[in-house]
């Protein structure tokens, strides 16, 4: 399986060129809003679980013939930086081109002061933060056991001080779970520590892990966003115009295969040789046009037209 993929229009990131550091479902979190399923190897144990240099001349090779990419994202099926060649890849990357390398992390290992040093070259660090609270941790996040709010905080804090690239600090709201004035409260006085480039406020809107996992209102979110001040967005769904040939074939492939029948996220991926991140985007994006919806049967998500 290759670990590159796309690059997938992101909401956040324009074009976008994922790499898996981890196999799915490697994470240090089982968030109830996961879109890409539940965690199967939950642990906190940094290694090299997909190897740097598979890695390297994948992108090498996939480089050489993909244009307009906007970011080199390291993301994909869990957390990124439990891969504990993370530093090396992303000083390799940058050997190798100028495209900006982007870093999805759910923040947790940011304790670790080698860890903050591999992310010291990226040019773009987007952490998540749910919760300041260990309760609401334990509850929107379900952490390994030895993971605690506060310690996610402060190395969150401290790498910022250090950091010269950009920070965008990623907010997942969930109806009923960390939406209280009280948590956001928390949230908020975290956040001016941290000082991050921008806030961006999401809630699950694609299919979550857990389906109690609730979205919270667009009006809800317009007055979190304010509170929040000048920096803070709602993160927008994707519209940048460009590589529409290439969007619309994977679209109409994925929109045929549907139409004979309901399919899973999964068979998508297995028909059509897409990576699942890429498949979550696409159908995401196919639902918010109307084009397909979501139907649960015997607890599995189906798509139809
Ligand atoms: S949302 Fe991110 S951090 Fe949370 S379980 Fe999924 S991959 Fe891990």
């Amino acid at each position: 399986m290759s670990c590159i993929f796309g690059p997938v229009p992101s909401r956040r990131l324009g074009f976008s060129l994922g790499v898996d550091l981890v196999p799915f479902k490697v994470c240090s979190l089982d968030c109830i809003y996961c879109q890409i399923g539940k965690t199967t190897c939950k642990t906190v144990e940094r290694k090299e679980y997909v190897s740097c240099e598979k890695i390297l001349a994948e992108l090498e090779k996939v480089l050489k013939s993909s244009k307009n990419i906007d970011y080199i994202t390291l993301s994909g099926s869990g957390e990124p930086t439990l891969n504990s060649k993370t530093g090396e890849i992303i000083r390799r990357i940058k050997e190798i081109t100028s495209i900006p390398v982007a870093v999805i992390t759910n923040a947790t290992l940011l304790s670790d002061d080698m860890l903050k040093k591999d992310l010291l070259p990226a040019d773009l660090v987007m952490p998540s933060l749910d919760g300041v609270t260990q309760a609401v941790f334990e509850k929107a996040n379900r952490p390994c056991a030895s993971l605690k709010a506060e310690e996610t905080i402060k190395g969150l804090i401290d790498f910022s001080k250090v950091y010269k690239g950009k920070i965008w600090l990623e907010i997942m709201l969930v109806k009923g779970i960390n939406d209280t004035e009280a948590e956001l409260n928390a949230l908020k006085s975290v956040v001016k520590q941290i000082k991050p480039d921008k806030i961006q406020l999401n809630t699950p809107v694609r299919p979550p892990s857990e389906e109690w996992a609730k979205t919270l209102s667009a009006s809800k979110l317009a007055k979190i966003k304010d509170f929040f001040g000048d920096k803070c967005e709602i993160i927008a769904t994707f519209n940048k115009k460009g590589h529409k040939a290439y969007l619309k074939n994977v679209e109409d492939e994925i929109l045929t295969l549907i139409s004979r029948r309901p399919v899973t996220s999964d068979d998508i991926s297995s028909s059509l040789g897409l990576h699942i991140n890429e498949v979550i985007k696409y159908v995401g994006e196919l639902e918010r046009q109307k084009k397909i919806s979501l139907k649960i049967y015997q607890g599995k998500r189906y798509f139809q037209r």
